[in-house]
């Protein structure tokens, strides 16, 4: 519009400037007053000038109008050119859609996306459309066309490829109106967003999946600040989103592990970009759980660290059934009791540690007598039901560090750890077929069962867990074979040992009641006046078949069964009325010694035991000597020394017996309150020939004056013994040259005819005498 004003008011201008020049160019020239012939001239060039004039003005206008021209046709090409390198940058198609022509115009971009030439027309585009995409496409258009405005639309449709394949466009458009306000066409760019919608789908299904799975998923960013988590997560750990946002995982952490844990788990991370590993972590209500966990490093397209992100499951439920699943696999389900394969694990482990620990110890089989007649005749029910019994009661007989386990069918171990001898193992023996003895009552039968006991010891019977099995399998065997209901070991010597011994304790737990035991008394000398100064109470066992049995050999039995208690408190008791007695009968003994077992002293209330003994027997405590062993004395010094203080409360006198045998120690042994060191008769064997044992000797008698401390020496049997210890200063001695252990009866007669007073030898008449 504007152009063409200019164009008009131009040529106006030009006609009036032509026209007026044509009117008044010739007047002013004949008011001149010029001749014809210069008139004619003056015409002439004046003819000449307007062209010239017009020329120029010609040229100037149509140079003027090209540089225009040449300048909005650079602009145009510049412009398209800009636009397709955006829509290039884009990745976005053009397309015209010419609503009178029908004719579809596609940029170069769009019609190789779609194969095909850059105009086509509608019906023909139509056809690339997906099947099912068509009808809701066309309705959209008509709803475009029928509306009166040019508001942009989008519409997202799938498009056939030349190779036939679909892909997803999104159009974006407007509909454009001619002057007249008809529809002229709609224009509008595409876009392949095939893979951003696959992007997109991957997306939801993650998103489903991270929503769905069950396990925790905790993402963190680079700094370790939670940005994310699942329901899982919730779910495993009771903790929020909300609560946990920006907060460090470290919050969930036990306690459990320590800094190295963390210190190499970091560190595989940063190694490998991925941890997994089981991790035991806290839950909200404090709850410590363990948890399978798999970290990963995310990087960002600069390859730095963007997240951490975490996923794990809570591995408690599997822990459990792994537990209970062991269970199952370590134990017998009739007996509940741990099956061959734990019992083995258990065998090797303890020949292993009592290996290094230098512990002995011993395995039993115990294989229950004639058990298929059960089943047999009562049917396996009723079998399994006293199988069953059986284990609970074998069980009952166990004590500390034994194992118990039923090896299959009536066949039962027991692995019995650091039994120290032989006998220990028979006495188990025999508790457990005692244990039997008493009937079962089962579905209201009542039924009786005996067993055979193999017994194989380690480490001297075997060394390995085969081995010991073996052996003792064999053992099971020599059992059986010698007639039910019996035990063997192994080893031949053994058996008929531990029997030896097992029936001495049998017989020993009536030895005392059948009263079998008797006391001996042997006299105790000073060795300057020559006079007896006192008895030694010695326990003696005059057995029914082996005849008197000496305390050497049933003293520790009765020590392992506990008896020990019993007899000392009778010894104690029969030699304090014996010694009553004597002092009745006018035979002027100081004192009388009776041993006391480290077993019974340490138990502590020897002390009571003692007075109750004294004021029943009316003997007074002074006449009273005990007899303790260096080594009952220094397992527990601060116990003995109470003791040993309470002791001399009372009055009586306290020895330390067979003393040098022990470790003792001299600053403790300062301290205690005892009258008499007994000198043991290993010490005096060698004497006087052992330079060794006189060197002892000497220092013993030495060290006890230093503290005070009569000295006695044991075991004189020699006159040459008698000389040399006298010479070296010993207070008191005792042994067969002066008179061997003999019942008080025997004792009294030699005392009472005792003549001359003064005593000689072993051979000679003693007399008691001033202490
Ligand atoms: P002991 O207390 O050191 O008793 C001394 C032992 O040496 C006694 O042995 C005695 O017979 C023996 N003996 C004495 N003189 C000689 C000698 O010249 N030569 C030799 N070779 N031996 C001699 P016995 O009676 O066999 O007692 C052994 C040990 O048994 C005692 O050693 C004592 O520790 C313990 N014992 C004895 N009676 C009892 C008791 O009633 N209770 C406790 N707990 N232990 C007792
Ligand atoms: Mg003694
Ligand atoms: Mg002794």
């Amino acid at each position: 519009m504007t152009a063409s004003f200019s164009a008009w008011r131009l040529t106006l201008a030009y006609l009036l400037a032509a026209s007026l020049w044509v009117l008044f160019s010739d007047s002013q020239l004949i008011a001149l007053g010029l001749s014809l012939e210069q008139l004619e001239r003056a015409q002439l060039l004046k003819g000449l000038a307007f062209v010239g004039v017009t020329g120029v003005l010609l040229f100037v206008i149509l140079r003027t109008h090209h540089r225009q021209h040449q300048r909005s046709r650079e602009a145009l090409q510049h412009s398209e050119k800009r636009l397709q390198q955006a829509l290039d940058a884009a990745q976005d198609g053009l397309w015209d859609w010419d609503l009178q022509s029908h004719q579809l115009y596609f940029s170069p971009g769009y019609a190789a996306l779609l194969g095909s030439p850059s105009e086509i027309d509608q019906p023909q585009w139509l056809e690339h459309l997906h099947p099912h995409d068509r009808e809701a496409f066309e309705r959209t258009l008509q709803q475009r066309l029928e509306a009166s405005n040019p508001v942009p639309y989008e519409i997202n449709y799938r498009l056939r490829q030349a190779d036939n394949s679909y892909r997803w466009i999104q159009f974006r458009g407007r509909l454009l109106f001619n002057p007249s306000g008809h529809a002229e066409r709609l224009i509008g760019t595409a876009c392949d967003i095939t893979q951003r919608r696959r992007d997109e789908d991957s997306l939801r299904q993650a998103a489903a999946v991270f929503d769905a799975t069950q396990e925790g998923v905790l993402v963190t960013d680079a700094e370790q600040r939670i940005v994310h988590c699942n329901p899982a997560f919730t779910r495993i750990t009771g903790y929020e989103q909300a609560e946990i946002l920006g907060q460090s995982p470290s919050l969930l952490k036990s306690g459990r592990h320590d800094k190295g844990f963390y210190d190499n788990l970091w560190h595989t991370l940063q190694q490998r970009g991925s941890w997994s590993g089981e991790v035991w972590n806290r839950r909200k209500n404090g709850e410590i759980y363990p948890q399978w966990q798999c970290i990963r490093v995310i990087h960002d397209e600069q390859g730095e660290i963007s997240h951490y992100v975490a996923v794990f499951s809570d591995i408690s439920a599997l822990k459990r059934s792994q537990r209970e699943l062991d269970y199952l696999a370590h134990h017998d389900p009739l007996s509940n009791l741990p099956n061959r394969l734990l019992f083995t694990e258990r065998v090797e482990h303890a020949l292993e540690r009592d290996r290094s620990d230098q512990h002995t110890g011993a395995v039993l089989l115990i294989d229950l007598d004639h058990f298929k007649h059960i089943n047999e005749s009562l049917g396996h029910n009723i079998g399994d039901l006293l199988l069953k019994a059986v284990g609970e009661r074998l069980g009952e007989q166990l004590g500390k560090r034994m194992t118990l386990a039923r090896l299959g069918g009536d066949e039962f171990g027991l692995l019995y750890e650091q039994c120290q001898s032989a006998e220990q193992a028979a006495v188990m023996a025999q508790r457990l077929q005692s244990c039997l003895a008493t009937g079962f009552e089962v579905a209201d039968h009542e039924l009786f069962v005996t067993a055979s006991i193999g017994i194989c010891l380690y480490p001297e019977d075997a060394q390995d867990v085969a081995q010991v099995l073996r052996n003792a399998d064999s053992a099971l065997f020599k059992a059986k074979s010698g007639g039910r209901e019996s035990y063997a070991f192994y080893s031949q010597e053994l058996t008929a040992h531990a029997h030896q011994r097992v029936e001495l304790a049998s017989a020993l737990r009536h030895a005392l009641d059948s009263q079998e035991l008797r006391v001996y008394y042997q006299p105790l000398l000073c060795l300057h006046s020559q006079q007896l100064i006192g008895v030694e109470a010695l326990v003696r066992w005059e057995h029914p078949q082996r005849g008197l049995v000496g305390p050497g050999e049933f003293i520790p039995i009765a020590e392992e069964t506990g008896l020990i208690s019993a007899i000392d408190a009778w010894v104690l008791q029969q030699s304090c009325r014996q010694m009553v007695a004597w002092q009745a009968a006018g035979i002027n003994l100081q004192f009388v010694a009776v041993n006391i077992s480290s077993r019974l002293f340490s138990r502590g209330e020897l002390d009571l035991r003692v007075a109750e003994v004294l004021s029943d027997s009316g003997l007074p405590a002074a006449c009273l000597e005990l007899e303790v062993t260096e080594s009952a004395v220094m397992d527990d010094p601060d116990t003995a020394l109470r003791l040993l203080e309470r002791l001399r409360n009372l009055g009586v006198r306290l020895a330390i017996d067979d003393f040098g045998t022990g470790y003792s120690s001299l600053a403790r042994l300062k301290r205690l309150p005892v009258h008499k060191l007994k000198l043991d008769q290993s010490f005096v064997a060698g004497l006087p020939d052992d330079q060794d044992d006189i060197a002892i000797t000497r220092a013993v008698i030495a060290l006890g004056h230093s503290m005070g401390l009569k000295i006695l020496a044991e075991g004189i049997e020699r006159v040459e013994q008698l000389e040399l210890l006298r010479q070296l200063g010993c207070d008191h001695g005792q042994g067969y040259h002066f008179g061997r252990p003999q019942p008080a009866a025997a004792l009294t007669e030699q005392l009472e005819n005792a003549q001359p007073p003064v005593y000689h030898g072993s051979n000679s008449v003693i007399r008691p005498g001033a202490y």
